[in-house]
This record gives C-alpha cells, sequence and structure tokens, in this order.
C-alpha cells in the first residue's frame, strides 16, 4: 500500500511509518513540526520507500500519485500543548480533518482517524466501552482536544455515510515509549526524566486518578490491524460484515466504520505508577503534589472486547518491561 501518515513526525507516527515499512508497505509523512520532530524520522529519511513533506493540514492538500490509505494522526496530544496551542488543536481537528477526508475520498484510499479517550472526558462509566457517550465539559481547557476529536468522528462518520470512503476511527488511550519528548508533560515521561534527574516526582492531586498504559509497539500494532482489516475484500463485503462482541456490557454487533478503543486496561493510579517508575530506575528522588488541572479525568480504562473481537488484539508487552525500554531510552536521551 502507498500510505500518508499525517502527524508523521510526532511520536505515534514515527513508530506507525516503522512498522510499516517493515510491513514493506510506502510512507508518506506529511508534519508542520508544531509538536512533531524530525529526530523522530532521521533514521528513515533516505528509505527508498519513505518521504516526507513539511505540510499544515489545515491548508489546501494535494499529494502526487495514488493513495491506499490515510492515517490522520495529525494533532496536538499531550495536556500541556493542546492548552498552549487551543487554536491549532481545533483546526486540526476540524478543518484538517475535513481536508485530510477530502483528499481520502478523491483518491479512493481508505481513512483511519486518530480519535481517543477524551471523547470519553471524566467518564462516568469505568472501563469505558465504545458505546459509552462521554462527559465532556466543552468549554474546559481539556475541551478543544476533547471537542476537536469528538467533531473529527462525527465529520469522519459522516463522510462514511454520506460520501462511501471506507472509513476507521480509532480511541487511543495513554500510550508511551520510545521518542516521546523528555518534556512532552505527560506523565510517564515527566515521571521517568524527574527520576533519572533526580528531581521530585510532580503528582498532580492527590494521585488517586487512574490511568491505563499501553506500550507504543502494541498501539501500533493494534491500530495498523484495524486499518488493514478486510483489505483482501470488496466494498460490499466490507460495509457488510459485522462483528458480534462480547463485551463487559453485554452482547453487540459492531462494524470496523465504528470506533474501536486500543489501549492496555491494566489500570493504574497516578501514585502507582511514580512509585513503579521510582523502583525500576532505582531513584530516591522525592514525590511532591501539584494543583490538579481543571477537569482531569478521575478514571479511565478501556473496555478493549471491540478490539478483541474485531482484530482478535490485545496489549502483550507488560507494563514493566515497557517501563524498562523506556527508562533505558530517556538514559540516552537526557
Ligand atoms: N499527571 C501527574 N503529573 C505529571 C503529569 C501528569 O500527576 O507530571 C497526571 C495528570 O493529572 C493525569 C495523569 O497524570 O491525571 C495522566 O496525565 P497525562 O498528561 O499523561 O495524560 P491524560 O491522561 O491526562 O491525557
Amino acid at each position: 500500500m502507498r500510505i500518508l501518515i499525517t502527524g508523521g513526525a510526532g511520536f505515534l507516527g514515527s513508530h506507525l511509518s516503522d512498522m510499516l515499512l517493515q510491513s514493506g508497505h510506502s510512507v508518506i509523512c506529511m508534519d508542520n513540526l508544531l509538536t512533531g520532530r524530525m529526530d523522530n524520522l532521521a533514521h528513515l529519511l533516505g528509505h527508498e520507500r519513505f518521504s516526507f513533506i513539511k505540510y499544515d493540514v489545515c491548508d489546501y492538500l494535494h499529494v502526487e500519485g495514488p493513495l491506499d490509505a490515510v492515517m490522520h494522526f495529525a494533532s496536538p496530544a499531550s495536556p500541556q500543548d493542546y492548552m498552549e496551542f487551543p487554536i491549532a488543536t481545533m483546526k486540526v481537528g476540524a478543518m484538517g480533518t475535513h481536508k485530510v477526508l477530502g483528499l481520502a475520498r478523491a483518491k479512493g484510499a481508505r481513512f483511519i482517524l486518530a480519535s481517543t479517550s477524551e471523547v470519553y472526558g471524566d467518564p462516568l462509566v469505568n472501563p469505558q466501552p465504545e458505546t459509552y457517550w462521554g462527559n465532556v465539559n466543552p468549554i474546559s481547557p481539556r475541551g478543544v482536544y476533547d471537542e476537536a476529536k469528538r467533531f473529527a468522528e462525527a465529520m469522519t462518520m459522516a463522510f462514511h455515510r454520506y460520501h462511501g470512503v471506507d472509513t476507521r476511527i480509532v480511541r487511543i488511550f495513554n500510550t508511551f515509549g520510545p521518542r516521546m519528548r523528555p518534556h512532552d508533560g505527560r506523565v510517564v515521561s515527566n515521571f521517568i526524566v524527574q527520576a533519572l534527574q533526580g528531581k521530585p516526582l510532580s503528582v498532580f492531586g492527590d494521585g488517586l486518578q487512574t490511568r491505563s498504559f499501553c506500550y507504543v509497539d502494541d498501539l501500533a500494532r493494534g491500530i495498523i490491524s484495524l486499518l488493514m482489516l478486510d483489505s483482501d475484500k470488496t466494498p460490499e463485503q466490507r460495509t457488510d460484515r459485522k462483528f458480534l462482541v462480547s463485551g463487559n456490557t453485554g452482547a453487540e454487533t459492531a462494524s470496523m466504520h465504528e470506533p474501536v478503543n486500543i489501549g492496555n486496561p491494566r489500570e493504574l493510579t497516578v501514585m502507582e505508577i511514580a512509585k513503579l517508575v521510582l523502583e525500576l530506575t532505582r531513584s530516591s528522588s522525592q514525590i511532591t503534589h501539584h494543583p490538579l488541572p481543571a477537569d482531569d479525568p478521575k478514571v479511565r480504562r478501556p473496555d478493549i472486547s471491540r478490539a478483541r473481537a474485531l482484530l482478535n488484539w490485545e496489549p502483550q508487552v507488560p507494563l514493566e518491561d515497557a517501563l524498562l525500554r523506556t527508562i533505558d531510552y530517556f538514559k540516552k536521551v537526557i
């Protein structure tokens, strides 16, 4: 396949590029480098099946030649970044998604949207199945990201229903691994960098809020499985296909065009993550508490029944191994 990845210079985009090139596909990365970094792609420059275009997907979009798939991963994704760039975040989720969907339609390419567990907001249901509609405050500082992604999902379904584009939506839960920026602002990278530098670990609030952390390789494998699902089928066979899912909330049927959670269901409190990082880095850093950001979700854990049924996917890398690999990475770069 010839595949365009928007946000290709980001943490996830670069891992997806690696995995797709390893499977023999051709990859075009597009990124405006607002939060993406060329360092993430340095090892791919010069690869015969790889190319990079510095471009903002909110502008008029044109790509030479055929495309088989478009992966829309462009967006600031760390709370720190989307609060610093609120308007760019809303634009890429809204106008950017519209432009990229238009490109997929024009090329007859399948399309996958990088959506997020943030569409569930501060959830009143735990774990979160895809059928949960969420609890989002549209006017909170986080709302820029949550609502941009909710709009992006709605636009994706509209292109699927109205224009018949073969679309997929992945709802990505907390993910970490090599190539996160040391000052990305997210909890795992912050804690590892702080522990390695002997600085206090910054726990926001009482640290009893929960998250469920997935290693980037597991996540990328799940996303690519969803993208590739039924690539051997005709469009008629594809749209008809429904999967029976027996989930935590009972049985349902779902098609591959509906959102699919990808994440690791092992749920920990932020305090537990802090202690695990201290143990694995053998750091003697202290823990300090800082104010909890507004509308910080109190719990988060994916129900991955759909991913299991549709993709036969589940995470394989244990959290401790994944943390050790990430600690090794940060030891080299900081
Ligand atoms: N957090 C923290 N210390 C940090 C960064 C984050 O305690 O230095 C908390 C944050 O308040 C949230 C959780 O860790 O409850 C995960 O935050 P992150 O920014 O990684 O991602 P989110 O799940 O909020 O998008």
